[in-house]
């Protein structure tokens, strides 16, 4: 069973002031279980839409989401065992590193000992043993983003969305965390979706992307079959 199957898959906003615009346009997509799979796509073209139908925040206006064999077009995010990881970290300013992470697991009231043993695990994972204690605004923006990583995949769930997770670091910062983020696919074995307007990052990390253009997608594969590498 994929990880994800989308069916004709479309989404129409309408507002006030710009009428009704189709974000996303009857999109057809497979992604296997364990791939680490890209959406590039210019700002606008649909992206996020993309991300926030799958993680259930927004409706489709019509189509439908299968993620590992179950159709969850009508379930709310809270049963899609899937997480999101967001450009702008999201974390607790009031909580530290280690509360943060366990957060999850608080909610699902999984007992004391038992989160603080699998929020240090997780922070060992992304190399921050060191900073369980500290606070977000004590990290730097590569560190916040690690723990984001590391919160996210506390629960190993079936599905990981990355919105332009990288987008606010600089390029040094970047490129390491590209490697981390290639380094946490491989060891959890999670499925990863991520969505960015960089091509070289997609093409760097990429079993497999898509390119969506104007809400549709319009060309998947592997990457060496979609440009040609020097
Ligand atoms: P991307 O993530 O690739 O930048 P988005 O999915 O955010 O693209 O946006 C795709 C299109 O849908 C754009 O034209 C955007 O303006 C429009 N759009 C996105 N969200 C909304 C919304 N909540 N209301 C109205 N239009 C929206
Ligand atoms: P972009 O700038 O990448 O196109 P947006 O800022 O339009 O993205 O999309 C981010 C959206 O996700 C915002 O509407 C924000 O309110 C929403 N969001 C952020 N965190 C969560 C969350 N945990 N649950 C639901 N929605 C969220």
């Amino acid at each position: 069973t994929p990880a994800v199957r989308l069916t004709a898959l479309t989404k129409d906003y309408t507002t006030r002031t710009t009428g009704t615009v189709r974000a996303l346009d009857a999109a057809e997509l497979t992604i296997q279980q364990g791939e680490f799979f890209t959406l590039l796509g210019p700002s606008g073209s649909g992206k996020t839409t993309l991300l926030r139908l799958i993680a259930g925040f927004e409706r489709p206006t019509a189509g439908r989401i299968d993620l590992a064999g179950r159709d969850v077009t009508a379930l709310p995010p809270s049963r899609r065992d899937v997480h999101t990881v967001f450009q702008d970290y999201a974390l607790f300013p009031h909580m530290t590193v280690e509360q943060n992470v366990a957060y999850a697991l608080t909610v699902r009231g999984v007992r004391k000992a038992e989160r603080l043993a699998r929020a240090r695990e997780a922070l060992h994972t992304v190399q921050l043993d060191d900073h369980a204690r500290h606070r977000p605004a004590q990290l730097s923006g590569g560190q916040r983003q690690r723990v984001a990583l590391a919160r996210a995949l506390i629960d190993r769930p079936a599905l990981l969305l990355l919105d332009e997770p990288l987008a606010a670091l600089d390029r040094r910062l970047r490129h390491e965390l590209q490697r981390e983020l290639a380094r946490l696919q491989r060891a959890t074995g999670v499925t990863f979706l991520l969505v960015t307007h960089d091509q070289e990052e997609a093409l760097t990390l990429s079993d497999r992307l898509a390119v969506l253009d104007h809400g549709r997608l319009v060309q998947t594969g592997p990457p060496r079959d979609l440009y040609d590498r020097p």
